[in-house]
């Protein structure tokens, strides 16, 4: 549950079975379940990009508990891993009872039995290349550098999560930044042809420059902002 899933959901896909890019991400996650198709059941009260609330409301009414792993996500680039929840009856028999964007039907799931803490919104997703594009490597480190400042948020005093204005803003621009690369890429463009920003230069020499110092840079400096921005707010 961090950057929600893809961009456009209108090419992104529920996998039907095992295929190879599952496979891949089978072995990043180390899963030790095999995945399932998971039938989904939205209730009344579930809403959007919130599985974790809308199990426990469900748990709180009907008992049964809630049952934590990842929903898969397949485009023709990439498949994605959310850190997901699902609600499992006494039976042992499990439901999402959360809506999706692609409205569909059932999900692909993979248990996970590794504890969580309650820093839920820190749990990142987890992408894998199957386009073999350096655009769409770079697609994948800009969106987990988005997590990690996602995940630097606090929580406070009114139980919001809160980061300061300007990491919000160095989110945004990381966001033009991705969506550069992976429309570049969805239109047949390569690191090595024309940047998308209409500059003369190729991609690589230009918004593909240096990526990935930048963000290792960027996630260094938020730290920092964050920690200082906590104190002021502490004093004042
Ligand atoms: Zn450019």
């Amino acid at each position: 549950m961090s950057t929600s899933y893809f961009n456009n959901p209108g090419m992104v896909t529920v996998p039907g079975e095992i295929t190879p890019e599952v496979e891949m991400l089978l072995d990043r996650l180390q899963a030790d379940f095999d995945p399932e198709l998971v039938a989904v059941k939205p209730e009344a009260y579930s809403q959007p990009d919130a599985c974790y609330d809308n199990v426990a409301e469900k748990v709180s009414r009907d008992g049964g508990k809630i049952h934590y792993g990842w929903a898969v996500w397949q485009s023709r680039h990439m498949v994605e891993a959310e850190h997901y929840a699902v609600w499992e009856n006494e039976n042992g028999d499990l439901l999402d009872v959360s809506p999706n964007k692609l409205e569909a039907a059932s999900i692909m799931f993979i248990s996970d039995d590794q504890p969580i803490n309650n820093e839920l919104m820190a749990i990142p997703n987890v992408r894998v290349n199957t386009s073999g594009s350096k655009l769409i490597d770079d697609f994948i480190l800009l969106s987990e550098t988005v997590d990690k400042l996602y995940g630097l948020s606090v929580y406070t005093d009114e139980e919001k999560l809160w980061l300061p204005e300007s990491v919000l803003s160095t989110i945004d621009t990381l966001n033009q930044y991705r969506l550069g690369a992976e429309q570049l890429y969805m239109s047949g463009g390569k690191a090595e042809g024309p940047c998308y920003c209409g500059s003369k230069k190729t991609y690589k020499a230009c918004h593909g420059r240096g990526i990935k110092l930048l963000s290792e840079d960027i996630v260094k400096r938020a730290k920092e902002v964050v920690r200082h921005e906590l104190m002021n707010k502490q004093q004042a």
